[in-house]
């Protein structure tokens, strides 16, 4: 509950300092621009993993609709969902520049909003395993 709490504070803090319009607007103008046409490598994949209420593992709180699920954490531990093999189909996607083909991904600013560091554009994709077969 606490966790619930602090994340309503975070989401009102957000849309009070952005403004609910002007984060509209400016999402919408990103999604008609060039600017999201070649999709840069998303980290997201590589260093997180969300649980939604009803136990189903997500690539990233982004992904409102679940279109990226990969599991349930009823069924799976977090080290089997973090090392399956549909996760790891997911991240060379990344790798290969088809974020663009996920729908959550493809007006998603947030890879853009990373440090150079943080950049993944480089990373080999025959660095990528899986353990899991699901
Ligand atoms: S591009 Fe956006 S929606 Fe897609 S995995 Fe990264 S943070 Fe999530």
């Amino acid at each position: 509950m606490k966790n619930f709490q602090t994340l309503m504070v975070l989401t009102y803090w957000h849309c009070n300092l952005f403004g609910e319009n002007e984060a509209g607007e400016a999402h919408s103008q990103s999604l008609n621009s060039n600017f999201f046409k070649k999709r840069r490598p998303c980290r997201y994949p590589f260093t997180h993993l969300t649980v939604r209420s009803d136990g189903k593992v997500v690539v990233c709180c982004a992904d409102w609709l679940k279109e990226t699920c990969y599991g349930n954490v009823m069924d799976h531990s977090l080290d089997e969902l973090w090392n399956s093999r549909s996760l790891y189909d997911f991240r060379c996607r990344m790798l290969n520049y088809r974020g663009a083909d996920i729908s959550c991904c493809r007006g998603c600013e947030i890879p853009y909003r990373d440090t150079p560091e943080d950049d993944l554009s480089d990373f080999p994709v025959e660095r990528l395993s899986y353990t899991n077969n699901f």
